[in-house]
C-alpha cells in the first residue's frame, strides 16, 4: 500500500548507512537528452567524502550504461550498478546471472523503425536493454507507448518494461535495482549496514521497497511532480540541487567524526 511520502527533513546519513543513489533526476538535473546532463563541480568530491565516512558504502544505481557512469564520474571511489540492474563495478552473483542477456533482435528492430519515423525520439541501445526517449518529441509518446506495450506483451518471458519519464525502457526479466541493492547488502562493503536509496522515478521504486523493509531510508526527489506523488518512498526533497547540498552537509557531518591516524591518515571514528 503506497501512502503520500513525508516532507521535510530528511534523517541524516548515519555511520551505519550503505548509500544507493539513482543519477538523472536525483544527482544531476534532467537534460534534453542523457548526453547533456551536467556534472556539477563538487559532487565527486561530495561522493568521495561520503564514500571515505562509510567505508566505500556508496553506490550509484543507474539506468544508464556502466561505462557512462564511469566517464561522467570520473574519479568517483563508487560503486557503480548500470542498467538498472543488470551490470555492476563489482562481482554479484544475483546480478551476473543476468549477464549476456541481449534484448531480442526482433525488438530492437521495431524500435529502430519507430526512432527512424520519428526524427526526435531517441533510441539508446545498452549491453543489455534499449531505452526509447520522448522527451523532444511529446507527439509521438502515445504511438511509443502502444507500441512499447506491445513489445513487451510479445517478449514477455524476456524483457521487463520500465515506463520512466518520457522514456519506454525494455530491461532482461528479472531486473531491478531493488534486486541489485539486496544483492549489494549480502556483500562487503555494504553486509550489515543501513539502507538508503534515493532516486525520482518509477524505477527506483524497488529500491525503495527494500528500503522500508530493512528499516532504512526511502528518499524521493522531486516533490513538484504530481504523477509520482504517489510512492512508497517514506521522505521526498524538492529537487537536485537541494539533494547535492543535503548530501555535502552529511558529508561534512561525518567527517566532522574523523581524526588523522598516527600516519597523518584520517580515518572515520565509527560508534561501535
Ligand atoms: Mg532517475
Amino acid at each position: 500500500m503506497r501512502r503520500r511520502p513525508r516532507t521535510g527533513v530528511p534523517p541524516a546519513i548515519g555511520a551505519d548507512t550503505g548509500l544507493f543513489l539513482d543519477v538523472d533526476g536525483t544527482l544531476l538535473d534532467i537534460a534534453p537528452t542523457p548526453d547533456a546532463v551536467v556534472v556539477h563541480e563538487g559532487l565527486v568530491e561530495t561522493l568521495n567524502r561520503l564514500s571515505a565516512a562509510l567505508d566505500g558504502a556508496v553506490a550509484l544505481v543507474s539506468g544508464r550504461r556502466r561505462a557512462d557512469l564511469r566517464s561522467l564520474f570520473r574519479g568517483a571511489d563508487v560503486v557503480l550498478v548500470g542498467e538498472h540492474g543488470a551490470t555492476a563495478s563489482v562481482a554479484l552473483p544475483a546480478i551476473d546471472a543476468a549477464r549476456g542477456e541481449r534484448p531480442p533482435p526482433a525488438l530492437t528492430a521495431a524500435l529502430r523503425r519507430f526512432a527512424a519515423r520519428h526524427p526526435d525520439t531517441l533510441l539508446e541501445l545498452k549491453g543489455h536493454g534499449a531505452a526509447l526517449h520522448v522527451r523532444r518529441a511529446p507527439a509521438a509518446a502515445p504511438a511509443a507507448r502502444r507500441l512499447a506495450l506491445a513489445l513487451a506483451e510479445t517478449y514477455r518471458d524476456r524483457v521487463r518494461l520500465l515506463r520512466g519519464k518520457a522514456v519506454f525502457e525494455f530491461i532482461p526479466t528479472g531486473t531491478s535495482k531493488g534486486r541489485a541493492i539486496e544483492a549489494l547488502l549480502d556483500e562487503e562493503p555494504f553486509r550489515g549496514r543501513v539502507p538508503y536509496v534515493v532516486g525520482d522515478d518509477v524505477t527506483d521504486e524497488d529500491g525503495f521497497a527494500v528500503a522500508n523493509r530493512r528499516g532504512g531510508v526511502s528518499l524521493r526527489v522531486g516533490s513538484a511532480d504530481l504523477r509520482m506523488a504517489e510512492s512508497s518512498a517514506h521522505f521526498t526533497i524538492a529537487n537536485p540541487p537541494q539533494l547535492r547540498k543535503w548530501l555535502r552537509r552529511c558529508a561534512e557531518a561525518l567527517g566532522s567524526g574523523a581524526r588523522p591516524d598516527a600516519r597523518g591518515n584520517h580515518r572515520t571514528l565509527r560508534a561501535s
